[in-house]
């Protein structure tokens, strides 16, 4: 059955991430700092280096891999909820070389900025926590 939760848009924000942080890392710490528990978040920019994960569904672990080079960030799309009580963004990214070949995944620790703009969303609604489902092995939004 899909899960449904109505929220409301409490605020937006603008920001810039500064050149060679963790791209998770410090949208992370931007939605911690800032009490952020439900919300989304969308950015672009480029990236010096990216680490994506592939979430393998038959053994059920992510595979990462690295792209060591330059990347323009086409595309960053992510939510945020609670994880263990703490503010969790769950992202995925796209990223494209220069010749415009595009490359995706699910956005890993590792992935260093060189520049980067986002918009952040922040919402009131009911919390949004996530916890290990057993049906695929990944640590999904709980029902009710
Ligand atoms: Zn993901």
């Amino acid at each position: 059955m899909t899960m449904l939760k109505e929220v409301k848009s409490k605020g937006l924000y603008m920001g810039k991430l500064p050149h060679g942080s963790d791209l998770l890392d410090e949208i992370t710490a931007v939605c911690s700092q800032n009490q952020v528990r439900l919300g989304r978040i969308e950015a672009l920019g480029a990236v010096r280096q990216a680490r994506l994960g592939y979430y393998d569904q038959n053994t059920r672990e992510y595979e990462f891999f690295i792209l060591d080079q330059g990347l323009e960030i086409t595309n960053l799309v992510g939510n945020v909820s609670v994880k263990d009580g703490q503010s969790m963004v769950h992202a995925h990214i796209t990223l494209a070389d220069s010749a415009g070949r595009a490359f995706g995944g699910h956005l890993a620790q590792g992935t260093k900025v060189f520049a980067c703009e986002f918009v952040l969303e922040v919402f009131d609604g009911p919390a949004m926590e996530r916890d290990y489902d057993e049906i695929t092995g990944l640590p999904l939004w709980k029902d009710g």
